[in-house]
């Protein structure tokens, strides 16, 4: 019989019931280490506790009522994510992918606003910026486009970390708009240097273009800050957001500040979920709990140990190289070990590969020091083990 499943998503081996904090649980009651986190989506950890009083509290009053309507749940969601990542206003989505959508949007606004008929973004290789036809054309990733040609043809590309090849696309008259991780992410963890990022700021600045940052892994304290692009010192004019902006509920954002947030009028953009009450009651509780004291308290004690623990990684003699910005983390291996994954979830441990050599490493930025330690004792058992299965 078919699976009732449409099979994008290929084979799955385990089979999860239960989430508590750092840890899920399969449906025979086996323990794992979540290091991976639904992909950089349960920040706080699996079923926090004020998230789910936020979800329980919510659904006593309304689920929904579209955006035909005002609603406090909304107001104040706004308001607060608004202050965290230092923009002036949001539109409310349901993902990664139509948070970018929507920025997309805002460029090609930008552009007719500059007497651009059609304004192109440069986007860069190995980025990842969704399934949608705009954001798959978008991502530098050829088994992303695999099938699916044509791709929209608004898009320049160049190189990440090579300011230059940035430079070389800006005699075109038609750009609106620069779309950039502050990481690459999904492209194997690789951090933006202060030098590019900075570099694409001044860019965008001198040829007024809106500098859009991808930030739906690297926001929502997923780097150690609100927002990635607070380490670079710079500010960007549009930011989309998503993964742990719901902490497992299904929202995303896109924000802008100054210019860019005065691009979309009525009926411009829109969505029937968008920003409904349930979501923005959770979207409150992540901000106000990933702004806490006690979080930055947290912070403070495991990312110097995070940080050492992750270093110490390169003694192995299979790990060529580490990458990190905060609890993002990309373990680059000397040789590919096709079993790493399998030998790990049996050392009770979750995590991922970007690639035949890049393991990556997204934990719950709830972790103690103990469970720092055990997270990084389980991927260096398992890097070890899996190598002597090849
Ligand atoms: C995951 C991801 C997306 C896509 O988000 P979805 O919620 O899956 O649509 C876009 N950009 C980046 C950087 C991502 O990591």
């Amino acid at each position: 019989m078919l699976n009732p499943i449409m099979s994008s998503y290929g084979p799955r081996q385990l089979q999860i019931e239960r989430g508590d904090g750092c840890y899920l649980y399969d449906e025979q009651g086996i323990q794992y280490f979540d290091g991976l986190c639904g992909i950089g989506v349960c920040n706080l950890g699996h079923n926090h506790p004020s998230v789910t009083g936020a979800i329980q509290g919510q659904a006593l009053d309304l689920l929904h009522c579209s955006n035909l309507y005002k609603n406090s749940s909304q107001d104040n969601a706004a308001k607060s994510l608004c202050d965290f990542a230092r923009m002036d206003n949001v539109f409310f989505a349901n993902s990664g992918a139509e948070a970018n959508e929507a920025a997309l949007k805002l460029a090609r606004l930008w552009g007719k606003k500059n007497a651009i008929e059609y304004g192109k973004v440069i986007v860069f290789e190995r980025a990842f910026h969704g399934r949608t036809f705009a954001t798959l054309s978008a991502t530098g990733n050829p088994k992303v486009h695999e099938g699916f040609d044509p791709l929209l043809d608004q898009f320049y590309r160049a190189e990440y970390n090579d300011l230059d090849s940035v430079k070389a696309l800006a005699h075109h008259q038609d750009i609106a708009a620069i779309l950039v991780e502050p990481v690459q992410g999904e492209g194997g963890v690789h951090p933006a240097s202060t030098e590019f990022l900075q570099g694409l700021r001044q860019l965008a600045t001198n040829n007024n273009w809106l500098l859009m940052l991808d930030e739906v892994q690297t926001g929502n304290g997923r780097t150690g800050k609100p927002y990635a692009y607070m380490h670079y010192d710079i500010t960007p004019d549009v930011i989309t957001t998503a993964k742990g902006l719901g902490n497992g509920v299904p929202v995303g954002a896109c924000m802008a500040r100054r210019k860019a947030a005065e691009l979309f009028t009525p009926g411009t953009h829109g969505s029937t979920y968008g920003g409904n009450p349930l979501v923005c009651s959770v979207v409150s509780e992540v901000v106000s709990e990933l702004s806490s004291n006690h979080m930055g308290e947290l912070f403070n004690e495991t990312l110097p140990i995070l940080t050492e623990r992750v270093l110490g990684l390169t003694e192995l003699q299979q790990v060529s190289a580490v990458r990190q910005l905060g609890f993002m983390i990309g373990i680059e291996l000397a040789h590919a070990q096709p079993k790493f994954l399998e030998v790990a979830a049996k050392n009770g441990l979750l995590a991922n590969m970007t690639g035949p050599t890049t393991i990556r490493l997204l934990p719950p930025l709830i972790m103690t020091i103990d469970q720092v330690n055990e997270l990084i004792d389980k991927v260096a058992l398992s890097i070890a083990q899996s190598a002597k299965e090849e």
